[in-house]
């Protein structure tokens, strides 16, 4: 067995229990040795895409695991069935595509389901964009607010926007590629100019970069439109 893997060797997936756990956000190497371990002992991985899954469990040398889709579609009933899985014994591990599940990614029933009916619930933490984001940007980190990914809509984006208008602490936002050159035209008319805006690009990728200045600065080009954004609202500079 790897060296490293000594350090929780007794960590094996308990019966009847469910296990949610972090996969890298790009990195593999930001995989964690209790998430190895939960991976090769459990009976069951809850996933959301398999052949992503698969890709993981196969750069992880893990092979013949039983594999259970899991997404946002149907969820409730994939829920149940989870939940009947657990209950006649089984250990169950809960990943996303990358990052923490839950965490704008599916298993919000499947948590509260669990938790209503008693089941064992262990969490197996590792990356996530958003916190790697803030633990690097510089901003007030006390308090922060997720939003997640906005509404589509102008007008719904904006009215979240403003209800966090006066807010002393860290926004967090989430943005696919396509949209993100339109919400930074939408912070510029929302917040005051020299409000500081932090934007992560790629996460511990090959292409990974930052941009960091306030909003009368800021400039379209820094942001291509492809890869993964996260995108932070600080103070006044
Ligand atoms: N569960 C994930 C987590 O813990 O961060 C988030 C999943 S959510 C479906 C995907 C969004 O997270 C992306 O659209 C992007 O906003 C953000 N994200 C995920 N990976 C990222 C990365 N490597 N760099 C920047 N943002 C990332």
């Amino acid at each position: 067995m790897d060296p490293y893997l000594d350090l929780c060797e007794h960590q094996v997936a308990q019966p009847g229990t469910l296990y949610v756990v972090a996969t890298p956000i790009g990195n593999l190497g930001d995989i964690t040795l209790r998430a190895i371990q939960i991976l090769r002992t459990c009976d069951c991985i809850a996933c959301e895409t398999p052949r992503t899954t698969l890709g993981l469990l196969s750069a992880l040398k893990i092979s013949g695991k039983a594999l259970f889709t899991y997404r946002d579609e149907g969820e409730e009933k994939s829920a149940q069935h989870l939940l009947e899985r657990l209950q006649q014994g089984q250990s169950v591990a809960l990943v996303s595509d990358a990052g923490t599940p839950i965490i704008s990614d599916p298993g919000y029933r499947l948590t509260k389901l669990c938790q209503e009916r008693h089941v064992p619930i262990v969490p197996i933490p590792g990356a996530s964009a958003a916190i790697s984001a803030l633990s690097i940007s510089g901003f007030p980190s006390h308090q922060f607010v997720f939003l997640g990914f906005l509404p589509i809509k102008k007008g719904h984006k904006m009215q979240i926007l403003k209800a966090y208008h006066d807010f002393k602490g860290t926004l967090i936002i989430y943005e696919s590629p396509f949209r993100i050159r339109k919400l930074l035209e939408l912070l510029k008319t929302t917040y005051t100019p020299k409000r500081l805006v932090f934007i992560a690009r790629e996460l511990t990728k090959l292409n990974e970069s930052f941009y960091r200045g306030t909003l009368d600065t800021f400039n379209q080009t820094s942001c291509p439109e492809k890869g993964e954004y996260v995108v932070l609202i600080g103070p006044e500079d």
